[in-house]
């Protein structure tokens, strides 16, 4: 915890600890809508408030705000809670939803009522809203405002009992229509919805309102800080007075900047117009920047961990480079991921000169980071396949691999030297006849001559199938959420590339779903969650090999 740069919500819970405020105790919550996949934006808020919690020895409670019965579905329940947990955290049993809170929820908006702090409003919603006013102008009082006690409680019951047609009435909190905050200009506490909840079923047809129903949820779980987006600051003020008129436990709201990333959206509302009109396959297609997206594309839940420290939290809003989230899961799998070889775009070379039938195992270092990762045993033999980008007829100058004439080494095994050039009937280059060293074996000279290049292979008998899918960014600019017109426009209709009969070396071929690696040359790699199988190998490209964001970094110093 050391190496992460303090900000101000620690700095507040620690001034709350030094004077035993909440008796010392730090309580937090993660409180998601169920109406959508969690993204990166949510991975923020997580480390967040589950970060604080367990550095505190408090406890994080998973929460689900689940007022809007027509959004929300069980699916998206169970998505967060593995999404939760993938990212490394644990509630500890402490779920919750605000829907078991509704029974309660009523009770208070009585309690409102019979203290004259609440009314039932029967204007259109059309006309609640002309008489809320602008920001200069004040609001126009209902003429339902002053309303009995007697009439509101009689009217609420009703509502609650099923006689009224959604949009007949609504409860309305009793606060100011003159403020300056448009939030207290008597906010709606309950609307009247004749819709199933995945939950509470039909048991009820009114529902409270968000802002209603958060505050007093933190308030029954006795949550201490509880931290949200800093478009909530101008909500504090409503959140405030709820829980002060009903005189209720009173935890303390923190409002903080959300994470913005170039490149990318994130945003529920437009996630779910990527997936439903099919510009993705899904909420974890590898491009999405949703946490099972991520996911599945291979970057570690360290990484977005590591990522989620390195931002830190500040009260203004900014955007970060995705090129710091991506240099985060280098960095990771830098030190986690063993090194194999794989040929992306095959080109086959005969070793002219190697005995016909014979192979021989070469040893292979898993991982230079990390020497305990040890040592494997890569098969050699007479057919090989290189990149075809390794290869060129005709080199220019500053192209230093294999060439017609020229000497390269091939990575762990020997000196090879490029003799003749065998095309098809089209002219198109099938196959490349070398000679090796034998002298060579391990990649060295023992007369000290140099290479100018060190060439991946794969031995062609011994190679495993695959397909592997290479992903660029989703959106071609670096605000598409921003701005005029719609963000679709701004997708990358080149962000996936798949190439079939690629060649791994065999140690790959039983890799398990999720199983990362570096292919040496090319970048990290990991097998497929949903496609990789036995018989069908499908690996993920996560990220390249170079790092745009170190180079950026450095220019900074
Ligand atoms: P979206 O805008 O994607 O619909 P939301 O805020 O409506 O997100 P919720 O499910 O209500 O989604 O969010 C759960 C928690 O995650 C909230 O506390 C919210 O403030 C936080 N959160 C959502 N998006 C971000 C983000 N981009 N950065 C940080 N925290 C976020
Ligand atoms: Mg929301």
């Amino acid at each position: 915890m050391a190496s992460v740069p303090s900000n101000f919500i620690r700095n507040i819970i620690q001034r709350d600890q030094k004077y035993y405020k909440h008796f010392g105790r730090v309580a937090t919550r993660f409180p998601p809508e169920p109406n959508g996949y969690l993204h990166l934006g949510h991975a923020k808020s997580i480390c967040l408030n589950f970060g604080l919690a367990a550095e505190f020895g408090g406890t994080c409670n998973l929460r689900y705000d689940d007022t809007n019965p027509a959004r929300e579905e069980l699916e998206y329940v169970e998505s967060i809670k593995a999404d939760v947990r993938w990212l490394g955290f644990d509630w500890e049993g402490r779920e919750y939803y605000a829907s078991d809170y509704f029974e309660q929820l009523y009770d208070f908006a009585v309690q409102l009522i019979q203290e004259g702090k609440a009314y039932v409003d029967s204007l259109s919603a059309e006309e609640i809203r002309e008489h809320r006013g602008t920001l200069t102008e004040p609001g126009k009082e209902s003429p339902c405002r002053n309303r009995s006690v007697e009439e509101n409680l009689d009217l609420f019951r009703r509502m609650r009992d099923g006689e009224f047609e959604d949009g007949a009435h609504v409860l309305r909190a009793k606060i100011d229509m003159a403020s300056g905050n448009m939030n207290l200009r008597d906010p709606t506490i309950y609307r009247i919805r004749k819709v199933a909840h995945h939950r509470t079923g039909d048991q009820w047809c009114i529902y409270p309102m968000y802002d209603y129903t958060h505050c007093i949820s933190d308030s029954l779980e006795g949550i201490t800080h509880s931290l949200c987006t800093l478009e909530f600051e101008d909500h504090r003020p409503l959140y405030d007075w709820v829980l002060d008129e009903l005189a209720v436990y009173h935890p303390r709201q923190i409002e903080f900047a959300r994470l913005n990333l170039s490149f990318t959206v994130l945003s529920k509302r437009k996630l779910i117009r990527l997936v439903t009109e099919g510009h993705v396959s899904g909420w974890d297609d590898p491009r999405m920047p949703t946490i099972q997206g991520v996911r599945r594309r291979g970057y570690p839940a360290g990484a977005i961990r590591t990522f989620c420290d390195r931002i830190g939290v500040a009260k203004r809003d900014s955007v970060v480079d995705f090129a710091l989230l991506e240099h985060c899961v280098r960095e990771d799998l830098n030190r986690t991921a063993p090194r194999v070889m794989g040929v992306l775009r095959p080109l086959k070379v005969v070793i002219e000169n190697y005995p016909q039938g014979e192979s021989e195992e070469l040893e292979a270092i898993n991982n230079p980071e990390d020497e305990g990762m040890g040592i494997r045993k890569v098969p050699f033999s007479r057919e090989l396949y290189i990149e075809q980008d390794d290869f060129m007829e005709n080199p220019p100058k500053k192209f230093f691999r294999l060439a017609p004439g020229r000497e390269v080494r091939l990575r762990y095994a020997y000196f090879i030297t490029c003799r003749d050039v065998i095309r098809d009937e089209n002219g198109e280059i099938t196959e490349l006849r070398c000679t090796y060293d034998p002298e060579t074996r391990g990649g060295d000279a023992p007369d000290g001559r140099k290479v100018k290049a060190t060439l991946h292979w794969v031995s062609a008998p011994h190679a495993a199938d695959a397909e592997v899918r290479l992903y660029d960014r989703l959106f071609n600019t670096e605000s598409p959420g921003a701005g005029k017109g719609d963000f679709i426009e701004h997708i990358n209709s080149d962000s996936l590339e798949v190439l079939t009969g690629c060649k791994l070396e065999p140690s790959l071929a039983d890799a398990a779903p999720e199983s990362r690696c570096q292919f040496e040359r090319l970048g990290y790699f990991c097998a497929d969650l949903r496609d990789c199988r036995p018989d069908r190998l499908v690996f993920n490209r996560t990220v390249p090999l170079r790092d745009p964001w170190a180079k950026i970094a450095k220019k900074k110093k």
